[in-house]
């Protein structure tokens, strides 16, 4: 079984420019010059939970005039990701936070080439956000914002390098139907994927996962994530999830928190079940016997999602465990990260399950 190096990595925020001038700019202007899709403190949506995020009360403090004592100086924020060095298919967990007695952050923002990285605010002040560490890539350039109540800018272009791994081929048999469709059953794929590629697209802005992702089933790896297929001797595809062994019946729970994006029964991936965990981020459980949730149901984290089968393109009875960020297949194994618990821990707003309410 693969192991994944846990190690985190950081850096400040360079480029400081134009630091506005100390108490002239104000919270509506700065709204204004902002761009939308950026993350900014406090969250824009209504908050249930009566939690003072500690930006607004900066903000406040400094509109009526600077405070006398100790004053926070305008320092670069501190940027953070674990894995330091993430191998192939692994989800990164990048934090922006404030510097040690710098000023709170007014709003951040990130991308990874065109695609807007969403943040979402942390206890403290600072901003979570995920990265993929595509399999194949050498390297992943992830640019980061962010200006403090002051108004002063700060940006940094992160260079993340991609580990390389080495990924097992294998050899499988299975029924002539998956490896050559007819014509009826091309038009089912092509639209499967279609429905699949739409939802793993959405990206819900605020967090639905809380806490330590688990595994949906206790079981040995009987595939990991990466190997490279052979159906009936041609090369077909990579493993895009890791598979666990189980009898037909075992009970499958959700990794974590989330709400139902999709369950239905596909071409190859059998009687299926999608989560969104938020952020663009979502967990897959394909070729259950049966699935006992419905699209757009709130679950918690260990709670009953179906049962292990052996629906779709398989060989026998297991479970496919996929996870996906903004479209991009990783090794679900990742997200047992402990750097991913420990920065979600300390995620704001509404708790998972005052979300299920909503
Ligand atoms: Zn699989």
């Amino acid at each position: 079984m693969p192991k994944l190096r846990m190690a985190t990595g950081s850096l400040e925020l360079g480029g400081a420019f134009s630091a506005q001038p100390r108490g002239r700019i104000s919270g509506v202007l700065l709204f204004a010059l902002l761009s939308a899709g950026c993350a900014k403190a406090p969250p824009p949506r209504p908050q249930p939970v009566a939690e003072p995020t500690p930006p607004v009360i900066e903000l406040i403090i400094f509109a009526e005039g600077p405070p006398e004592l100790a004053a926070p100086r305008p320092l670069a924020p501190r940027l953070r990701w674990t894995p330091a060095a993430p191998p192939e298919g692994t989800l990164v967990v990048m934090t922006v936070e404030p510097a040690r007695g710098g000023l709170p952050i007014f709003e951040a923002r990130a991308r990874a080439g065109d695609k807007p990285i969403p943040l979402a605010p942390l206890r403290g002040g600072g901003f979570l956000g995920l990265v993929a560490a595509p399999i194949s890539a050498d390297e992943v350039s992830v640019e980061v914002g962010a200006v403090l109540i002051d108004g002063s800018r700060f940006t940094q272009t992160l260079a993340l390098r991609v580990a390389s791994r080495d990924f097992p081929a294998t050899r499988l048999r299975v029924a002539r139907r998956f490896t050559t469709p007819d014509e009826r059953t091309l038009e089912r794929i092509r639209r499967e994927r279609q429905l699949i590629r739409l939802a793993l697209g959405t990206v819900t802005e605020t967090p639905l996962w809380r806490g330590p992702f688990r595994r949906p089933l206790d079981g040995r790896t009987t595939s990991p994530y990466g190997q490279r297929r052979l159906f009936n001797n041609e090369l077909r595809s990579r493993h895009t999830g890791h598979d666990i062994d189980g009898e037909t019946g075992d009970p499958v729970y959700a990794a974590n928190s989330g709400r139902v994006a999709l369950s239905r029964d596909l071409f190859f991936n059998g009687q299926a079940v999608f989560i969104d965990h938020g952020l663009g981020f979502y967990t897959g459980y394909f070729h259950l016997s049966e699935r006992v949730v419905g699209e757009g149901q709130w679950v918690e984290q260990g709670e009953l999602i179906g049962r292990v089968g052996a629906t779709g393109r398989v060989t026998g009875p297991h479970l496919h465990w996929a996870a996906y960020l903004q479209g991009v297949h990783l090794d679900p194994l990742s997200l047992l990260d402990p750097g991913l618990a420990g920065a979600s821990e300390r995620l704001l707003g509404p708790t998972p399950s005052l979300a299920a309410a909503r």
